[in-house]
């Protein structure tokens, strides 16, 4: 029986010495220790022992077992630390190694100018429309008291689609569209395109105007100005100075240019103001009571102002771009720099 135990004891150091993973010494464990393993066996062979010598070499043979066991044990935490450790390493990332970043898009400047002019107007209680850009020239022209044959048409050169149909050459007719629509008091903003035949530098066949227009009872240019004024401070900057000059528009009367003392040198006089320490900015003026009647309001109970600003002027004194083309070439080195 010693014999037998040595024997087995030899054969599993044996076999230890080859197991290294966590799975064969699992697998060394059950041939040895398991149900039908070889210790089960030779406790079977106890029984043909005599009765006086069972208990001594039945405690040598659950002497060897237990140590088998704890040398199992202990083997067993050696590889499973092993095996972690080679896991660890295989999937070790290096995070001195620079990153892939994702290209992020920005916002045109022309659409942050939109956005700001919609929050500033929108708090100031100003609703926002839209309308057609394709245009009758019933509400382009007509009813905004340019009737057909008018010189006034020359100040606009204008896109025709047929002798009625035009693109629409200001976001004006949007204000006939809203007071034939909605009675007074009215206060809206208009923003969307607008198309003239004009192209240099400071000019676009295609550009985009914002339109104000408020109609109420009492409405004075005193009201006009204080809007705009609001407006500009919120745009450029608390200091910013505006001041009406004399005009004239066919819709409005009395029509004024508005300029605004020059954001950029502060009204000292620089190479955008051309030193004047002025920027004209918009056109604006108290509704003719014709445009009124025409759009059903009664021009002796009501009274009111409108006003257009060219959105792509407004962005290049913001940002101080030169050419009002680069805001349509989009080249990519230009748009990145508004991140
Ligand atoms: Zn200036």
């Amino acid at each position: 029986m010693q014999e037998t135990i040595d024997k087995i004891t030899r054969s599993f150091n044996a076999e230890l010495e080859k197991a290294s993973s966590v799975a064969e010494l699992n697998e060394l464990r059950v041939r040895y220790l398991g149900k039908n393993g070889v210790f089960t066996e030779v406790m079977k062979s106890l029984k043909d022992i005599a009765k006086e010598d069972k208990p001594f070499f039945g405690k040598l043979l659950n002497d060897a077992r237990v140590k088998i066991e704890e040398v199992l044990q202990e083997k067993d935490k050696t590889a499973a630390k092993e095996e972690q450790r080679a896991r660890l390493l295989a999937e070790r990332i290096d995070i001195t190694l620079p990153g892939v970043s994702a290209e992020a898009g920005s916002i045109h400047p022309l659409s942050k100018v939109k956005a700001e002019f919609a929050e500033i107007f929108t708090s100031l209680g100003f609703e926002i429309k839209e309308g057609p850009e394709v245009e009758l020239d019933f509400f382009n022209f007509q009813l905004l008291n340019i009737p057909k044959d008018h010189p006034a048409r020359d100040m606009q050169d204008t896109f025709y689609i047929t002798d009625d149909v035009v693109l629409r050459t200001h976001t004006s007719p949007m204000q006939a569209r809203v007071m034939l629509e909605q009675k007074p008091p009215i206060r809206v903003i208009i923003p969307g395109k607008v198309y003239r035949v004009d192209d240099d530098a400071s000019h676009s066949p295609m550009f985009q105007q914002i339109e104000g227009l408020v109609v109420d009872k009492n409405i004075s240019l005193c009201d006009l100005k204080g809007c705009l004024e609001t407006v500009c401070k919120k745009l450029f900057s608390s200091k910013t100075k505006i001041r009406f000059r004399p005009s004239f528009f066919p819709f409005t009367e009395p029509s004024v240019e508005v300029d605004c003392s020059c954001p950029l040198c502060g009204g000292k006089g620089c190479r955008i103001c051309k030193g004047t320490g002025w920027i004209e900015i918009l056109g604006a003026g108290i509704l003719n009571p014709k445009v009124l009647d025409n759009c059903g309001i009664d021009s002796s109970v009501y009274s009111g102002f409108a006003f257009g600003v060219g959105m792509e002027r407004v962005a290049m004194i913001r940002y101080g771009i030169p050419d009002i083309r680069i805001f349509f070439e989009n080249d990519i080195r230009f748009l990145k720099q508004y991140k």
